[in-house]
């Protein structure tokens, strides 16, 4: 088996490094994704799901676009490997 070819699977309660954030998954169930992220910049701890995430950036701007995605709803889609 080569590992470069093989596909990594996701791993939970696995911290994931994306740019400069750490995307924590707890779930990974398919339509029922959670993940803690944790933004150096601000040092909080978030709760994301694909399509929502408690950042006040996203509870603002979700309001005005409804299919609006923060960077850590970003970060957790390419940690699953998800479309934008
Ligand atoms: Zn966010």
């Amino acid at each position: 088996m080569s590992e470069n070819s093989a596909k990594k699977e996701v791993e939970v309660n696995t911290p994931y490094e994306v740019g400069d954030l750490v995307v924590y998954l707890v779930s990974k169930k398919p339509g029922n994704e959670l993940a803690y992220v944790i933004d150096y910049d601000c040092r909080y701890e978030l709760i994301t799901t694909p399509t929502t995430c408690s950042c006040c950036t996203f509870m603002f701007r979700s309001r005005l676009d409804s299919n609006f995605k923060c960077r850590h709803i970003k970060a957790l889609r390419t940690v699953l490997e998800m479309d934008m």
